[in-house]
């Protein structure tokens, strides 16, 4: 912690809009590595170049392929399936155990490399980040140009690793336009050419947009991506039930809703107490507990950590508690954010000899904000972290896919081959695991204010 305050009864939370409006002429770069780990598999082992490899979780024939290189892609080897299914497929098909030491390593590297071009970077995951090219429009004439420069500057690099890079107005529009040529693609969506761009894809080609939301959209009589971006803002609206049908409308039209949404969100978790509660202290801080894991969830949700929490107690007089930390590293883990939190509130109640959970307690939450993305930690500087925030992965994979009750919070007897197995899924985007097969980037429809 480097810096905290407690303060008395604040004025009621201001929320912070989730959208920093496009400025007339913004330019966003967004690079996407091509099958970023096998291909680093490739790039270490030149073996492996020209051939179809898997990377697996752990040596099984159950385990499951987790990046495909683009040569098994080819005999339709997906991400996510069994090593089993994969040999059907392609029967020489290569498994090669994972290596996220190596693929952190690299990706340090490339972000390096985009730091040549722009001050502006933020890694998004592992294998992908946008630039703000805005404030380089006079420096660089030619934004297809530096595209190429940074393609050839990794090729220098890592001479087998590939990436698509997408220009765009709104960063959006630019993540979508890497996704319009794979693998080594280079694609500018402007004003002049998006209806062209649009006109040849789905509903499901838009990043955020899986079957759930298709249909949504199909209801309101939308069935095209050029539909969705000339209907009017109300029908979107309509279609998403609320505020992300305006994001949707502002994204398709030039509008910026996602480049610094982490940094502009705040999360809270608030739960009111009753009579009985109120009345046991320990209930109280149980709730803490709770709504600490609450928040620990959206954040390995979204691949986030935030830099700052604050803690909130009203009572039944309508007087209250704030209290705000910050943190000198990001945090994740539910414990230590209650940790945080349970020093502040003890400090300030010595200082006052009182009790901040009594029983006069109305309601209490936990607020986190100045959120980074896990793909932004540099965890080589903490290697002791990353095997905690590894394991937290690992744990909530398993309760998505077996139920929520069926690991608890007894993370160290989780083995290491499923731990393995969290990286890979925590890192590939393409995945379709969210809630209910949707969400492509998890960032795009989160809703926490
Ligand atoms: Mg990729």
């Amino acid at each position: 912690m480097e810096q905290v305050s407690t303060t008395e009864r604040p004025k009621k939370q201001e929320y912070r809009a989730n959208s920093a409006d496009a400025k007339h002429g913004s330019v966003v770069m967004y690079l996407d590595m091509n099958s970023y780990f096998a291909s680093c598999e490739q790039q270490l082992n030149p073996e492996l170049r020209n051939k179809p490899v898997g990377v697996i979780t752990y040596d099984s024939p159950n385990a499951c392929i987790i990046a495909p290189s683009m040569e098994a892609k080819k005999y339709g080897v997906k991400t996510g399936m069994r090593l089993g299914e994969g040999r059907q497929l392609c029967p020489h098909i290569i498994p090669v155990t994972t290596n996220p030491y190596q693929y952190r390593r690299i990706h340090v590297k490339i972000m390096e490399i985009l730091h040549n071009y722009c001050d502006d970077v933020i890694a998004r995951s592992i294998d992908e980040a946008v630039m703000n090219m805005s404030s380089y429009k006079l420096v660089y004439k030619d934004m297809q140009e530096v595209g190429r420069k940074i393609k050839a500057d990794i090729s220098r690099e890592y001479d087998w690793l590939k990436c698509s890079i997408g220009i765009a107005p709104n960063s959006f529009l630019a993540k979508l336009a890497t996704e319009i040529q794979k693998p080594d693609g280079l694609v500018e969506i402007t004003p002049e050419n998006i209806d062209e761009k649009l006109s040849k894809l789905q509903l499901q080609d838009l990043p955020g947009i899986a079957s759930r939301n298709e249909r949504r959209l199909q209801l309101c009589g939308i069935t095209s991506p050029l539909q969705m971006r000339h209907t009017s803002e109300a029908l979107l609206r309509k279609a998403f039930g609320g505020v992300v049908g305006n994001f949707w409308y502002r994204r398709l039209n030039f509008g910026e809703i996602d480049l610094y949404a982490h940094e502009n969100r705040n999360m809270s978790a608030m739960r009111t107490v009753s009579r009985e509660q109120r009345e046991n202290k320990a209930t109280l801080e149980a709730m803490l507990v709770a709504l600490c894991t609450k928040l620990e969830q959206r954040m390995v949700k979204q691949d986030i950590f935030c830099r700052d929490a604050s803690f909130f107690i009203r009572y039944r007089d309508s007087t209250g508690w704030d209290t705000k930390v910050r943190f000198q590293q990001p945090v994740q883990d539910g414990l230590e954010l209650r940790r945080y939190l349970v020093q502040q509130i003890e400090m300030f109640e010595r200082s006052r000899n009182t009790t901040m959970f009594n029983k006069n307690t109305q309601s209490l939450g936990v607020a986190i904000g100045s959120f980074m993305s896990g793909g932004n930690l540099q965890y080589s500087l903490f290697d002791n972290r990353m095997k905690q925030d590894v394991v937290r992965k690992a744990m909530y994979n398993i309760k998505d896919k077996y139920g929520r009750n069926i690991v608890r919070k007894g993370v160290e007897m989780l083995d290491p081959y499923v731990m393995k197995d969290a990286i890979g899924f925590g890192s590939v985007k393409d995945m379709g695991n969210g809630i209910d097969g949707e969400i492509v980037n998890k960032y795009m429809l989160e809703e926490d204010f």
